[in-house]
């Protein structure tokens, strides 16, 4: 496995919601941060779990592969999603790792947006609770905030990323 994660930038902590992942350091920009690991099933296996909304743990690679990240292993699995992440997801050759959009600083949670269908699937009926949301609430003036544009994708697809390059 290529040396891309670092278990010192990261550890698990409480968050709002159940647990978190947190910076323990300055993390860059741009930097790959951390990979979502666990077991390959097929993408269509996937999307029949889904439906009983039994996984929330299931990644999208492609039509092909879905990663299982439900192990405890995998710590990825505790980024929780926001509406203006500082990380994004990004397939590599059948791997999926997160790298930092922005700079984080130490002590910062960790987040991804997983997107709108799981969302939809997984969030309860108040819907999103993350920083940008609640602040968007308070403002009532104020649309989600303009980061959620670009990773919005079409309802069929999952937590899923296309490959880049
Ligand atoms: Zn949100």
């Amino acid at each position: 496995m290529a040396k891309t994660t670092k278990p010192s930038l990261y550890r698990v902590g409480r968050a709002r919601t159940g647990l978190g992942l947190f910076a323990t350091a300055d993390i860059p920009a741009g930097k790959l941060l951390i990979e979502y690991t666990g077991n390959r099933i097929p993408t269509r296996e996937a999307r029949e779990i889904d439906k009983r909304r039994a996984n929330k743990y299931l990644f999208e690679i492609d039509n092909r592969f879905t990663i299982d990240g439900s192990p405890r292993s995998n710590l990825a699995r505790y980024v929780n999603h926001s509406c203006d992440p500082n990380t994004e997801a990004e397939s590599n050759r059948g791997r999926m790792m997160f790298r930092t959009v922005r700079k984080i600083a130490e002590g910062e949670e960790i987040t991804l947006d997983y997107g709108e269908e799981h969302m939809e699937l997984y969030f309860g009926p108040a819907g999103c609770l993350c920083d940008a949301c609640k602040a968007a609430k308070r403002k009532p003036s104020a649309s989600k905030p303009s980061a959620s544009k670009a990773t919005k994708r079409k309802s069929s697809e999952r937590k899923s990323v296309k490959a880049r390059r």
